[in-house]
């Protein structure tokens, strides 16, 4: 491998230009690099002994690439030629690159042990990605393309697009590998360059949500693909942490999920509480204390990893986020000016979470989670409390967790053998978390508030009556459970009859799924109103193919025989990112490009999802429907790509945006159905954010605002109207979207024969309409009932 020589008046300068290079390829690949820099560390000149004697320690038998700043560094180069080994010298190479970006142009091309000619050309090419990306400068030669099609294509799915380090991986695994290897950015246009190059590379600008084709000849163009492939998965080698819901579908094994109960109570365990750190004293040696708690934490982390594979990369990442180096470099020097460790450490930790929550990526800004759970171990081993972490804890009886907000990968991984259900100390239902939990059954109580929770006491709660006790007539509680479970025994028993009113009114109710195991569970769906692809698929890193898909939704239609499924194509951004479909960073992404939106400018995956359903509605009854969609002309364009529709496949389109709701006799012409998703279309009525708890209670699906949009549907679409959203998973607002005259209900699993049951017994002849509608919130609503 050559060596490198940097050459500056600045010592400071050129190493942290060396510091630069020296991230892009690992360091037991990294070529010699030597610095001659400065007449000393704080005095700017060159000296041709030092340039010189940099020359020798960095030789070797292929060569010497020597890069230079301004001005007299280039003569004392020139001079330092003359001072060495004249073997030495005729090895070596002077070159005119730019400093910074040919030396990491040659650091990563060395790093690939290519020749000394190689890298010095590629150092010299340093400047191109820049005068590309900005339209000055020479325009870089395309390379010929490679015409043996062989091919695959890539997203860029890397936050920062393929930035120097990505882009130096590629580069160091093209060039590993026995074939000619171009790369073209079908996006922007660019290419095909050289993929071996990093400075060709860089003219891509090839930025998240690219797609790349690479194409190859050469003996080993086949391996040089698959590798690619692989990386390309891998982020490049970013180390982004799998993404939400990577942990769906994948609870612990044995466990069916909870009672499907809204009533429950056990002994509380407390996460994500402030661990409480006024009594901590600090000693003499906080440094070594601190150290010994990370070093615990550090075990614990890694024992969950080992032991939890579905959930190894969260521990993973809160493992990095305990052990950064610098970041526990900067503390231990607090720590040695006298500071306490709690207090250094807290500090430190809720800085770094506000800057995580400070984030537009939803998925980024909830790793704040993570973030303060570290903090909160590593507290707790300082200050002596303990908690045990709520996927470890081992209660005599089925525990009650009580938490500030769930998550929606607690809520899919929670052992439902071992807690009884879920008490959340924030507002508000329609948050991934609170649907993918109520899903699985296991029961949850939301807006608890602030109230004092003493760890280990017993606690119970009733969602149904809005009531949390602390100590409970515990003989009480249990005849509640009691009741509540014969009034599901019953509703089980008889889920199978329709729902059919005093009235004599039949009402279609379906299920929503989220993954195969909601079809599987699920007793006396009429159908399923509502696939949630984006969930099914969400743990995938790259896009499933159209068999896969066929396949899965062969899957739901199999557990519901003979019964329609509505897929809705995916529904990606707001708080559902897709790792393979990465989207831009917005200020405000629920008011973005979100659902069908998403794929105006690449409608790719959309049609390929497509083309799955038209294969299933071949051979069973499928309904279609596109979420989000605000306009006619959008519906124009998504049942163009749609294309001729099979027979019996039924159209429709979700009923989420305000807009869409009041003007829906001009969207339906051409539709079959339409389905209303009340979690969306509160949130947009009511402007309030479904993640944001501090205004949960304003989100309020009962709100008569949103009722007076629900009657609108109804009255105005021309076609039949449903409710997916979660507003159908509740009896009584099922009772009152029935009256309004919606026809089809889809709702959770466990919710079906409940919602089926309580319509069997409603008279809608008796209620109310018009004081429902002009109620002046949604409790004057709930009192009417
Ligand atoms: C809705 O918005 O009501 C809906 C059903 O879609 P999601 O909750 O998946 O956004
Ligand atoms: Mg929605």
């Amino acid at each position: 491998m050559i060596g490198i020589v940097v050459v500056s008046h600045s010592h400071a300068l050129a190493t942290a230009a060396v510091g630069l290079a020296a991230e892009m390829v690992a360091a037991d690949n990294r070529p010699v690099i030597a610095v001659a820099a400065g007449l000393d560390e704080k005095t700017f000149g060159t000296d041709a002994v030092a340039v010189s004697e940099a020359i020798a320690a960095a030789d070797s038998a292929d060569g010497v690439l020597v890069l230079v700043d301004l001005g007299s560094a280039v003569l004392s180069a020139e001079l330092a030629l003359e001072f060495v080994d004249p073997e030495v010298a005729a090895r070596a190479r002077l070159t005119s690159a730019p400093l910074v970006e040919g030396l990491v142009a040659a650091v990563v091309t060395a790093s690939t042990g290519a020749s000394l000619d190689a890298v010095a050309a590629e150092a010299e090419r340093g400047l191109l990605g820049k005068q590309e990306h900005l339209g000055s400068g020479p325009t870089p030669e395309p390379a010929a393309a490679v015409e043996s099609g062989q091919g695959i294509e890539v997203v860029v799915s890397n936050k920062h697009g393929l930035h120097a380090r990505p882009a130096a991986r590629l580069v160091g695994l093209v060039n590993g590998y026995d074939a000619r290897v171009t790369v073209t950015n079908l996006d922007t246009g660019h290419g095909p360059v050289d993929a071996g190059s990093l400075s060709m590379v860089a003219t891509l600008n090839a930025i998240r949500g690219n797609l790349l084709r690479f194409a190859a000849d050469g003996p080993e163009a086949d391996e040089a693909l698959a590798a690619i492939n692989d990386l390309a998965t891998e982020n490049f080698g970013d180390d982004e942490p799998a993404r939400f819901p990577a942990r769906l579908g994948a609870p612990v094994e044995g466990d069916n999920g909870g009672s499907g109960l809204d009533v429950a109570f056990g002994p509380a365990v407390l996460a994500g509480d402030p661990v409480d750190i006024s009594r901590y004293v600090a000693g003499d040696n906080e440094s070594a204390r601190l150290a010994a708690a990370v070093e615990t934490v550090a075990d614990e982390l890694r024992r969950l990893r080992d032991a939890s594979p579905d959930l190894g990369g969260i521990f993973e990442a809160q493992l990095a986020l305990l052990t950064d180096p610098q970041q526990l470099k900067e503390i231990r020097e607090v720590l040695d000016r006298g500071a306490s460790a709690v207090n250094v450490w807290q500090l430190v930790f809720d800085r770094l979470a506000e800057r995580f929550e400070a984030l537009h990526d939803a998925y980024q800004r909830e790793r704040a989670q993570d973030v303060r759970a570290v903090r909160d171990r590593v507290l707790r081993h300082l200050t002596g409390t303990t908690e045990d972490s709520p996927i470890q804890v081992e209660t005599e009886q089925p525990a009650i967790l009580v938490v500030p907000e769930l998550d929606a990968a607690t809520a899919a991984t929670l052992d439902g053998r071992r807690f009884a259900g879920v008490a959340i100390r924030a507002a508000g239902t329609t948050g991934h978390g609170v649907i993918v939990g109520r899903s699985r059954g296991i029961p949850l109580i939301t807006g608890i508030g602030d109230v004092a929770v003493p760890a280990g006491a017993v606690i119970a709660f009733d969602a149904r009556k809005g009531s949390f006790e602390i100590e409970p007539d515990v003989a009480r509680v249990r005849a509640t459970i009691a009741e509540r479970e014969a009034e599901q025994e019953r509703a089980a028993a008889e889920a199978q009859l329709p729902a059919t009113t005093i009235d004599g009114r039949t009402v279609a109710v379906l299920v929503n799924i989220g993954t195969v195991q909601d079809a599987l569970s699920v007793r006396g769906a009429d159908g399923s109103g509502l696939v949630r692809t984006e969930l099914l698929f969400g743990e995938r890193r790259t896009a499933p193919t159209v068999a896969e898909q066929v396949e899965a939704f062969r899957a739901i239609a199999a557990a519901l025989p003979g019964k329609p499924i509505t897929i809705r194509t995916w529904d990606v951004g707001g708080d559902k990112p897709l790792p393979f479909l990465p989207l831009d960073e917005e200020a405000n992404p629920f008011l973005g490009e979100r659902g069908l939106r998403a794929f105006r400018r690449r409608p790719e995956l959309l049609r390929d999802q497509l083309e799955a359903v038209r294969q299933i509605a071949a051979e069973m009854p499928v309904h279609v429907m596109f979420p989000m969609v605000t306009t006619a002309d959008e519906v124009a364009w998504a049942l163009d790509e749609l294309g001729p529709r099979p027979d019996g496949l039924k159209v429709g389109i979700m009923i989420e945006v305000p807009a869409a709701a009041l003007r829906v006799a001009t969207l339906t012409a051409d539709l079959d159905f339409v389905s209303i998703g009340t979690n969306d279309l509160t949130q947009y009525v009511t402007a309030t954010d479904r993640t944001n708890p501090a205004v949960a209670a304003l989100a309020d699906g009962l709100d008569p605002a949103v009722l007076q949009l629900v009657d609108h549907v109804v009255r105005n679409a021309g076609v039949p109207v449903g409710v997916c959203g979660d507003l159908a998973s509740n009896p009584q607002a099922a009772v009152i979207l029935a009256a309004l005259g919606v026809h089809e209900l889809s709702a959770i699993a466990p919710q079906v024969p409940l919602v089926k049951a309580r319509l069997r017994e409603a008279d809608l002849r008796l209620i109310d309409t018009a004081a429902v509608l002009a109620a002046r919130d949604g409790d004057q609503v709930r009192a009417l009932l």
